[in-house]
């Protein structure tokens, strides 16, 4: 009932943004020193929603000097149980607020509100919970060890999963007693500021927590600034080997999770109708911008005319509109440069003679859009077979053996995630462990739990978020 959300008018009413958010340096809210702002808009409706201080280097060197003072002064010093109230506390805020920031998630970023309800929300607070238990049992999560945070860290984070991946992000760092100077992507800053606003609630020591917004100059500045001691960065495969590479020979710790093109494996022995909802919700969960979708469809050849068949049916039934209203299934694609880069490869789809369908439904006239979509008739080689579309569009793909279907889905130079669905247990973990993926699921896709660790193989990057190995990328353990 509190989440009755239908007309989005009456949705907005439920909070206020500011009209311009500073940076938050040191415990307070700093102008950025050139006074440059940028809009962020909503890609649902291309209103500007706010302005955003645009951080330059000096912007981010205050912040890394203010983190450099939270850690030598304050956090370093604080007993590992309160450290660890700290975190709880923001959890708790989180819990409370999290009406507010799902509105706000939601109108930033175009997802549909039951999703940032339902997922974003909860889980963001998760992991704030699950790691505040961490902070004072290290010495058990490592016994015989001698974990030692890394001081402060510089972290770069993405535009799909706005306040998740701020809450993946931060909560591990600072439950192993690191700083931390946040990075949020310039599509989508908002959620990352209030819960810089929580942070100030929760009363944290002054630097312990920075978040400077701006575009991927502001990025950058965080990552190749000499008094980061660790760099986490979450986004693109490109823009992580860059950062990889300019950060060889500093001595910087690193982790990166970078793009996937998961394979999602269907025997015909699945249980189909379970399948069918696992597969949309594969691809089509935050319009496919997720980085362990299910982007590529394998299918046992038998099932496949049926399974297209039943995917079309349950197709015609999604709802692609307003963010805001609770019946949306799928939302606004999160950018025109996103939107673009989803035409194109559909069109490359295409022209390489795969065929395309896409739900017939109505679109709105403003903001930015795409409906689901699937390609059958892929071939391996085709580039919706082997590039990261971030969209909601899914590649058909088929397969006659277990052998086959194992090839298949390894045949890619990502590694992130995979799913199989079949009714025979053996021949899940036959497959799972074939799978050169970091996270494979059986009958279910997209699940995550703050315990459960998650990263990528190959080149969706190294290190893992989540669990107690998401505290390694934090510490150093002798
Ligand atoms: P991106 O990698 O450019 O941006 C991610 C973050 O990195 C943003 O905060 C951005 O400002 C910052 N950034 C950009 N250049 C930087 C640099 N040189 N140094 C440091 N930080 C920098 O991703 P994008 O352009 O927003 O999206 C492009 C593609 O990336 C998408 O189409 C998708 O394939 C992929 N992507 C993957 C994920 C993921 O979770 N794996 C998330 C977002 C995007």
């Amino acid at each position: 009932e509190a989440w009755n959300y239908a007309p989005s008018i009456e949705a907005r009413d439920h909070f206020t943004l500011q009209p311009r958010y500073e940076l938050f340096i040191g415990g307070r809210w700093e102008q950025p020193s050139s006074g440059r702002y940028f809009d962020t808009v909503s890609p649902s409706t291309e209103e500007k929603l706010a302005e955003v201080a645009e951080a330059d280097e000096k912007d981010v060197d205050r912040a890394v000097q203010a983190a450099r003072v939270g850690y030598e002064r304050y956090w370093s010093k604080l007993r590992p149980l309160d450290r660890g109230k700290y975190i709880y506390r923001i959890a708790r805020i989180l819990q409370e607020k999290a009406r507010e920031l799902a509105v706000v998630e939601t109108l930033d970023g175009g997802k549909p509100i039951k999703e940032s309800r339902d997922v974003d929300l909860p889980l963001a607070a998760a992991h704030f919970f699950y790691y505040a238990g961490w902070a004072d049992k290290l010495a058990h999560a490592f016994p015989g060890r001698n974990p030692r945070p890394l001081g402060v860290a510089g972290q770069v984070i993405p535009w799909n999963f706005p306040l998740l991946m701020a809450a993946w992000k931060l909560a591990p760092a600072l439950a192993a007693g690191n700083t931390c100077v946040l990075k949020p992507a310039e599509t989508t800053p908002l959620t990352a500021l209030l819960l810089a606003k929580i942070i100030e609630e929760a009363d944290l020591p002054p630097g312990v927590v920075n978040v400077v917004t701006g575009a991927g100059a502001t990025g950058a500045a965080v990552v190749q600034h000499a008094g980061v001691d660790k760099v986490a960065f979450t986004g693109s495969t490109e823009v992580g080997k860059r950062i990889q590479r300019s950060l060889a020979g500093t001595g910087k710790k690193l982790t990166l999770e970078l793009g996937g093109k998961a394979a999602n494996i269907v025997f015909e022995d699945a249980p189909l109708d379970q399948a069918i909802e696992g597969i949309i919700g594969a691809i089509f969960f935050n319009q496919g911008h997720v980085c362990c979708a299910g982007s590529r469809l394998l299918v046992e050849e038998s099932i496949h005319d049926v399974l297209v068949r039943k995917l079309k049916d349950r197709m015609a039934t999604m709802r692609v509109g307003d963010p805001l209203d609770k019946n949306t299934d799928v939302g606004a694609i999160n950018s025109r440069a996103q939107l673009e880069r989803i035409q194109e490869m559909v069109a490359s789809g295409e022209r390489e003679g795969a065929t395309r369908y896409s739900l017939s439904c109505a679109l709105p006239s403003r903001g930015y859009w795409f409906a689901p979509t699937f390609f059958t008739g892929v071939s391996q080689s085709h580039r919706i077979a082997r590039e990261e579309i971030f969209g909601p569009v899914l590649s058909i793909m088929t397969f006659r053996t277990p052998d086959e279907a194992v090839e298949k889905a390894n045949n890619t130079m990502y590694g992130l995630s995979a799913g199989v669905w079949t009714d025979k247990g053996s021949k899940s973990f036959w497959v799972a462990q074939r799978l050169r993926a970091g996270v494979v699921w059986a009958n279910t896709f997209n699940k995550f739990d703050p315990s459960s660790p998650f990263g990528g193989y190959k080149e969706s990057g190294f290190g893992r978020e989540g669990g107690r190995q998401g505290l390694l990328a934090y510490l150093e353990v002798d």
